[in-house]
């Protein structure tokens, strides 16, 4: 496995690798892994020939009063674990190999970036989809593969590559979790014991709106006041959103008549968490 830290090095590098019809699959990451990340590279395996991870912590991504500075970063540990998956290439470039000088070229997928987390994240989505596209361009992967758990990021990816015309095929994958059904995250070793006991309720306000759809009930509102009701009996979680949209516009849908995304995000303690499901009517 190699390490790639500057933009001309995997150019040069990535360019020799390629013999024809092999497949090239990238996994992008900000580090601090676990087996969500793990899973998107043993389904790049499934795919691709050659497999490329990145791990980059996006100042661009991060709001001025966000977690960049403090955000998990643990670069050897991550590079023992994406060794161990097989992974061929981890390109880990310095933030000034990335923004040598200040951005002012962004990519901005309207009407999508400003949803789910965009509006309390405002120029969160920007920043994703800016690196991104400079990733797709720097590595050129044939595949890209992304988590369900950050849905609303994978919608504006879709999007993007569909609309700049990135000859790249994005790969949905599934979303790992806990045994209590927390959804892994980096951001989950923030919490204390006592939230980590109080986390897995953003999966329970899914599952209950899921229970009552699954006994008939199509009105959005009420599925959202259902789950509604589990948050509030946690008194350490404080919701931001616990929305049902469409989960390619990111559109509100009244009723669920169609596949929906049913997102929640809540700050537990100071941690902001996130979950979705889907639901096939
Ligand atoms: P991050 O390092 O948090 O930016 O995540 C990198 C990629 O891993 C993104 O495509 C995430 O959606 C994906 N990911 C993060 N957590 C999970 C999870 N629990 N299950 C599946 N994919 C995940």
């Amino acid at each position: 496995m190699k390490i790639l830290r500057t933009i001309a090095e995997t150019r040069l590098e990535l360019r020799t690798q390629p013999a024809r019809g092999s497949r090239l699959g990238l996994v992008p990451t900000m580090g601090a892994l676990h087996q969500g990340h793990l899973s998107l590279i043993q389904a790049a395996h499934q795919k691709c020939d050659v497999i490329v991870a990145s791990v980059f912590v996006n100042p661009t991504q991060f709001g001025p009063n966000e977690d960049f500075a403090k955000y998990p970063r643990s670069f050897e540990r991550d590079c023992e674990l994406l060794q161990g998956e097989r992974v061929d290439f981890v390109f880990a470039p310095s933030a000034e190999e990335m923004y040598p000088q200040e951005n002012t070229t962004w990519v901005e997928v309207k009407g999508l970036t400003d949803r789910l987390c965009g509006k309390s994240r405002p120029g969160h989505f920007r920043g994703v989809a800016t690196v991104v596209a400079k990733l797709f361009h720097i590595l050129e992967p044939d595949i890209a593969f992304f988590g369900q758990k950050d849905a609303a990021q994978a919608a504006i990816i879709c999007r993007m590559t569909r609309d700049l015309n990135f000859p790249v095929q994005i790969e949905v994958c599934p979303i790992v979790r806990e045994p209590d059904g927390l959804a892994m995250s980096s951001r989950n070793a923030y919490l204390t014991p006592q939230q980590r006991k109080s986390a897995p309720v953003l999966y329970r306000s899914l599952m209950q709106a899921k229970e009552l759809f699954d006994r008939g009930e199509r009105d959005s509102a009420k599925l959202i006041a259902a789950a509604k009701k589990e948050i509030s009996a946690e008194p350490s979680v404080q919701l931001d959103y616990f929305e049902i949209v469409n989960p390619d516009t990111l559109e509100t849908c009244a009723m669920v008549d169609r596949q929906v995304l049913v997102a929640v995000a809540a700050l537990v303690g100071t941690t902001r968490l996130i979950d979705n499901i889907l639901l096939e009517a």
